[in-house]
């Protein structure tokens, strides 16, 4: 599993982040910030002594952006990120390995199964924090997060962007926060193709978020971009979202003597 690369050359976006040129391909890597085996079977190299995982575009939506020369933001070594839709933990422990040992990346998956697998990673791959909850239930998870320096969601859900937005009010470092979003357009209905709900998606983020250009993940993943940016000010002057104001109480209806 363990093979020699013969060059790898830093990123310049990110210092845990490697590329590889094979040919005439360049291959995406991150520095393993826990040991082996594998998470989910990936190639592992070693060079000078460091460990580095193959990130692969195929396997992570975010390494298909990067691939595709994403300019928007990308983890940084030391970073607190909030991921929403960890599942069991492929792109999370990427995440990982670019935030490092002295980040940390809040993984939240509600899916009970996927959340099993996440939380025995978690014990070998230490910036990994798993909460089990729902991206739509803020108030659940609000005290376990402290203030992140990005957000990474990949729900696949159609009020993606309500979660994005919400989560992003409460959670996010200001200004300037970074935003990033595997975009489903086929969770979003049937009435636009992929490009109009990305239209639509943009529309509704850019008063929020200084957008970078999206980008398109096809045939990576079939219908998906990735969009973001950095926060504006807009997002923090919004109420932080209904989900996260308390929820008015409701009264039961007394039985009937
Ligand atoms: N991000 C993962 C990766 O790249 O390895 C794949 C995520 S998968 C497309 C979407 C995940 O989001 C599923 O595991 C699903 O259970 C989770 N999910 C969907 N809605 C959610 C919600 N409201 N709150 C938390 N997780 C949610």
């Amino acid at each position: 599993m363990k093979r020699r690369a013969r060059q790898l050359a830093a990123d310049r976006r990110s210092s845990r982040l490697a590329r590889a040129q094979v040919g005439d391909r360049s291959e995406l890597f991150t520095e393993a910030v826990g040991g082996l085996p594998p998470v989910y079977g990936e190639r592992w190299v070693e060079v000078d002594g460091r460990a580095f995982r193959a990130f692969e575009p195929g396997r992570s939506k975010l390494a298909a952006g990067i691939a595709r020369a994403w300019t928007g933001p990308v983890p940084k070594s030391g970073e607190r990120w909030l991921y929403l839709g960890a599942a069991t933990g492929t792109t999370a422990s990427h995440i990982a390995d670019l935030v490092g040992p002295n980040g940390a990346v809040y993984a939240i998956e509600r899916s009970p199964r996927p959340f099993a697998r996440l939380l025995a990673l978690a014990e070998r791959w230490p910036p990994l924090l798993p909460i089990l909850g729902d991206a739509r239930a803020l108030r659940d998870y609000s005290a376990l997060v402290p203030p992140v320096a990005g957000i990474y969601v990949d729900v696949a859900q159609p009020d993606q962007v309500e979660i994005v937005r919400s989560n992003a009010a409460l959670f996010l470092e200001r200004p300037g926060g970074a935003v990033v979003v595997a975009l489903k357009t086929a969770s979003m209905g049937r009435e636009r193709d992929p490009a109009g709900h990305l239209r639509e998606a943009e529309a509704q983020l850019r008063p929020l978020v200084e957008l970078a250009p999206s980008v398109r993940l096809d045939p990576f993943h079939k219908g998906h971009y990735l969009v973001g940016g950095h926060a504006r000010g807009e997002l923090f002057r919004l109420d932080s979202s209904p989900a996260a104001r308390p929820s008015p109480v409701r009264r039961r209806a007394r039985p009937r003597p």
